[in-house]
């Protein structure tokens, strides 16, 4: 079960140390309690490195903005990253080079076409606009359909006793 992220509780990012890669958790210190706030499931070690080397990852360190960043420790990686802790649970900053992988990550478990896919991003990282991906899906397409399609109408049998 995930938690909903309590603010100001200390944050911690494990990993089953055989695999960076696999099932990254974040994690929220709770009454003594380590709780599961969020999987990853794409290599944050690799992202850490790649914040490191991207320029507009670390102009956010200066930018003036509503975030509020911290260097999140990754356990036994030797490495941190970068995320915004304002919202309560921490978002990542995307380098741009991971923009695409961390949409699909998000986007492709339900299609939810353009507005709820960048909501959906949003709200568990600190990315670019992905809504021109997400116009071009034709899975989101194909999805809007039939949740626009609506159930036919029971036929009430007339004259059965109720
Ligand atoms: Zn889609």
């Amino acid at each position: 079960m995930l938690s909903h992220p309590v603010p100001d509780a200390p944050i911690a990012l494990t990993t089953d140390a055989s695999d960076y890669a696999v099932g990254a958790v974040l994690e929220q210190l709770v009454k003594g309690t380590w709780r599961p706030l969020a999987f990853f499931r794409i290599d944050i070690v690799r992202m850490a490195a790649d914040q490191q080397a991207d320029p507009e990852v670390q102009a956010y360190r200066t930018a003036i903005s509503g975030l509020k960043l911290a260097d999140i420790k990754l356990d036994g990686a030797g490495a941190s990253l970068l995320c915004d802790v304002s919202t309560g649970q921490p978002r990542p900053v995307v380098p741009a080079q991971w923009r695409r992988e961390v949409f699909d990550s998000v986007h492709s478990l339900s299609h939810p076409g353009q507005k709820a896919s960048q909501r959906l991003v949003s709200s568990k990282y600190v990315a670019q606009d992905v809504r021109e991906w997400a116009a071009g899906c034709m899975e989101c397409q194909r999805a809007k359909i039939h949740r626009h399609v609506k159930a036919p109408l029971a036929v009430l049998r007339s004259g059965a006793p109720f």
